[in-house]
């Protein structure tokens, strides 16, 4: 049996950016615009602090500017909406990213929908939900939109396929499998009540681990020649899908890492970009 090709995410994602960069610049050369994304964090968990930082460092090699605006972790629903409101009015901020996990005492969903549609290049809205479902013209949630642009790069069209999606959060496995029904593949949703996984992910054409349990999908429940797309990301830089015994079964996998982490941030880039362009009335703007 041969072995799966491997879906490098770290090189696609590569020239997403490159792409956007140059597009970020040709817009500040034509219009003075420079695109800006807010990040907004509540608190100081350390590993927000961490992928805070990453997103920022990422935008100014992009040449995107990028605005912080750290709140207490006393900060309240009304406060943070209250933020993410003038965030949403403010013409000089063209993205806004507001950091997950915000805290037990404050309603996210009320935050999320403070973000105005327009400049929700995260993909967490309602608004964006329903776009993204519908296959409309709007901003992705970014694993999702990661995960679509690796399919395509690598030929996989999911019209048709049987896709088996393992997890059902909001941002990551129920807009993927949105994503995926939008491009008319025959979708099925797992998650922990699921019976029996193994006979679900047997079926499978395409398996998205969207876990967080580390090696949770068996190389033996690969269907042979499936197209195997592991979301997950645990302590040791493991994946959802157990990628040794996987790899001897599938046509193509994505690695941990280096698959589906490069992509979020190069998809949120990318979104950000058009967001800037689309509000400087540009035409290559979606
Ligand atoms: P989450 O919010 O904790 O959701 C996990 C999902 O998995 C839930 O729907 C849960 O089911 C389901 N689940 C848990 N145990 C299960 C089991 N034994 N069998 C089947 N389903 C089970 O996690 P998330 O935010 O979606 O993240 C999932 C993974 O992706 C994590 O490893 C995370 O680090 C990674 N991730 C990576 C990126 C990236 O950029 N690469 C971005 C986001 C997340 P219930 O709904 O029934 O609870």
């Amino acid at each position: 049996m041969t072995q799966a090709r491997l879906m490098d995410g770290t090189a696609l994602a590569r020239r997403i950016v490159e792409d956007t960069a140059r597009r970020a610049a040709e817009l500040t050369a034509r219009t003075g615009v420079a695109p800006c994304l807010a990040t907004v964090l509540v608190g100081e968990d350390p590993a927000s602090v961490t992928y805070v930082r990453m997103k920022q460092n990422r935008c100014r090699k992009a040449g995107i500017t990028s605005r912080h605006v750290a709140l207490p972790a006393s900060t309240t629903t009304a406060e943070l909406v209250g933020t993410l409101r003038e965030l949403s009015a403010d013409p000089t901020v063209h993205g806004i990213l507001l950091q997950h996990p915000v805290g037990d005492h404050v309603d996210e969903r009320a935050a999320f929908e403070a973000i105005a549609p327009e400049k929700d290049v995260d993909g967490v809205t309602f608004a964006s939900f329903a776009t993204m479902s519908f296959g409309l013209p709007g901003f992705v949630s970014c694993t999702p939109g990661g995960i679509l642009r690796l399919l395509d790069e690598y030929g996989v069209d999911p019209a048709g396929k049987r896709a088996v999606v393992v997890g059902r959060s909001a941002i990551l496995g129920k807009p993927v499998g949105m994503l995926l029904l939008a491009r008319d593949a025959t979708v099925t949703y797992c998650h922990s009540r699921t019976r029996d996984l193994s006979a679900a992910v047997r079926e499978a054409d395409i398996v998205v681990a969207a876990v967080g349990r580390p090696r949770l999908i068996r190389g033996q429940d690969i269907k042979p020649g499936a197209v195997v797309i592991d979301a997950g990301y645990n302590a040791g830089n493991v994946g959802d899908v157990d990628f040794d015994s996987a790899v001897e079964r599938a046509s193509l996998i994505t690695p941990v890492p280096g698959g589906v982490g490069p992509m979020t941030i190069a998809t949120l880039l990318e979104q950000t970009v058009t967001a800037a362009e689309a509000a400087a009335g540009e035409p290559e703007a979606a």
